[in-house]
């Protein structure tokens, strides 16, 4: 373990900081906090170790391109992101940016979130108390258009989750060529255990809250976990509220009445159910005969499983956070519907067995669809998996050790995240191309339009990979991120 040595608190303008890194690069055995000019708590660590294994951790955008541009320095995940799936993201930006040689100058620039935003949203709840939630927002970079990205309740939420995910979002859009940087949002709660008046002004609050970060150019909100259409819709109405006048382009997935795009519903999942189909021809399987299994029978995971079901493939097993359920013979999706409209879980679902959550990712079946959380296929079980094409609907489902297992396995055929559930984000984009321009499109332009920029970027992915003989995910992540990095120097740096 490096020895870290911690100085008192001091204050510089953020100019000055580029001394203190110079002044920590020098002794080695400097560690302190630095306030910017803007208040920003910057924490800066220089471990006492080798020249080459020397590392600062710091916590402003200024900071971290000062210290790139130091050059000799190399940067770990900033502190106030540090958690799993932040340290696995920046894992595979690693990975990546060795692949294509990005100069260490430029790594920290691409990696680290331009700005993240952190909120306390005090509400009433129903019985007359009132609660403090978190809410978080992280705008990965803003080089090629406004941040676009989803907002998640969750009771796990975290800033480091929600600065992991963000990063995802910059290589998806830059990989499916849209003109967005990557942005993601949160509040840490339960949705579940809130009533529908107390999640309608924990949104308005969260909203206002935000105001002076978001707008149509700046950062465009969408839903994700936990969050559907009328969560958007209450965004669009508290941010248009405080304008003085309807924007509708303020978020996306919101209902087709107010703006939202026919199709955005389900376009996740049928762009999930669309890869998967044309994975199936290039390995020359019948979907017919296929088996699937889904994890998270949410938005993504049920349109997923009904587009698969559309070319014959059988559901044999679905979950959500209540646990699975499983028919070998294949699950009937329409019944499963009433019964989950019912009852809001699969469990319990008559035609069927229950199924522990572990168990039901290691089944055996030809697709298996991870959709609910990140980290779900690791070091422990991808050893046992047993299907061909993991299909990762879900953002971040595969840690970068299970990742190497299974391509030390070699016969599964993965769909990495970033193009898997590119879907979402492409309607999104249409629906606020649409909000724009106030001229609707026909739910066939919609799809017809979705399926053409998967095909371009599904096939440019499988050409790198095959072309330069690596994974799908390495493939993928090197055209998105080359592509901020073209553009990056391009713009040049300001000032
Ligand atoms: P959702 O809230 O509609 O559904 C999530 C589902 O996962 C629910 O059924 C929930 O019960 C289940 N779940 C939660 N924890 C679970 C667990 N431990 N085991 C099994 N199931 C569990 O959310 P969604 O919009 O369908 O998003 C699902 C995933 O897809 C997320 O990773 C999200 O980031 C990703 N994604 C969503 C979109 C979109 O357009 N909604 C776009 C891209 C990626």
């Amino acid at each position: 373990m490096a020895e870290l040595l911690a100085l008192p608190r001091v204050s510089f303008a953020s100019r000055q900081a580029s001394t203190c890194v110079e002044r920590a690069l020098s002794t080695w055995t400097w560690a302190g906090q630095i306030h910017d000019a803007s208040g920003l708590l910057t924490r800066l660590r220089v471990e006492r170790a080798p020249r080459s294994r020397r590392s600062a951790t710091l916590a402003t955008p200024q900071n971290l391109e000062v210290a790139a541009a130091v050059g000799v320095i190399s940067l770990e995940a900033m502190e106030i992101y540090n958690h799993p799936t932040f340290r696995m993201a920046c894992q595979q930006f690693d990975l990546a940016a060795d692949h294509l040689n990005v100069p260490e100058a430029d790594r920290a620039r691409l990696k680290f979130p331009k700005r993240s935003m952190s909120v306390a949203l005090p509400i009433k709840r129903d019985d007359g108390g009132v609660e403090v939630f978190t809410g978080y927002r992280v705008q990965h970079h803003l080089t090629l258009g406004p941040t676009k990205g989803g907002l998640r309740y969750h009771p796990e939420v975290t800033l480091g989750e929600v600065a992991a995910l963000a990063m995802w979002m910059s290589w998806k859009c830059a990989l499916t060529g849209l003109p967005y940087g990557g942005a993601k949002g949160g509040i840490t709660c339960d949705p579940h255990k809130l009533s529908s008046a107390e999640l309608e002004r924990l949104t308005r609050r969260y909203t206002q809250e935000m105001i002076p970060f978001i707008g149509p150019q700046t950062d465009v909100m969408a839903p994700d976990l936990g969050t559907n259409e009328q969560v958007m819709a209450w965004m669009m109405d508290t941010y248009s509220m405080h304008m003085g006048h309807t924007v509708p382009s303020i978020v996306t997935g919101k209902p087709v009445g107010l703006g939202g795009s026919v199709g955005r519903r389900e376009a996740t999942g049928r762009g999930v159910g669309y890869l998967i189909s044309r994975t199936m021809d290039v390995l020359g399987r019948d979907a017919s005969k296929a088996t699937a299994v889904v994890q998270g029978y949410g938005n993504v995971g049920s349109v997923a499983a009904f587009s698969l079901a559309k070319h014959g493939v059988r559901i044999l097993a679905v979950s959500d956070v209540n646990g699975g359920i499983r028919n070998e013979k294949g699950l009937d999706l329409w019944k499963l519907e009433k019964h989950n409209a019912e009852h809001r879980t699969v469990v319990g679902f008559g035609e069927a067995e229950p199924i522990p959550n572990d168990q039901l990712l290691e089944s055996p079946c030809d697709i298996l669809v991870p959709a609910a959380l990140e980290r779900q296929i690791t070091q422990a079980n991808a050893g046992r998996i047993q299907c061909r094409i993991l299909a990762e609907a879900a953002n971040g489902p595969t840690t970068p050790e299970a990742d190497a297992i299974l391509e030390q396995r070699g016969d599964i055929f993965v769909i990495p995240d970033i193009l898997c559930n590119a879907g979402g984000v492409v309607v999104s984009y249409f629906e606020w191309v649409q909000d724009l321009q106030s001229f609707f499109w026909t739910e066939t332009e919609v799809v017809d339009k979705l399926f053409r920029i998967l095909e371009g970027a599904f096939t440019q992915t499988l050409n790198l990979s095959r072309k330069q003989k690596i994974s799908m995910r390495l493939a993928a992540l090197s055209l998105g991120i080359k592509r901020v990095q073209e553009a990056k120097q391009t713009r040049g740096l300001f000032p």
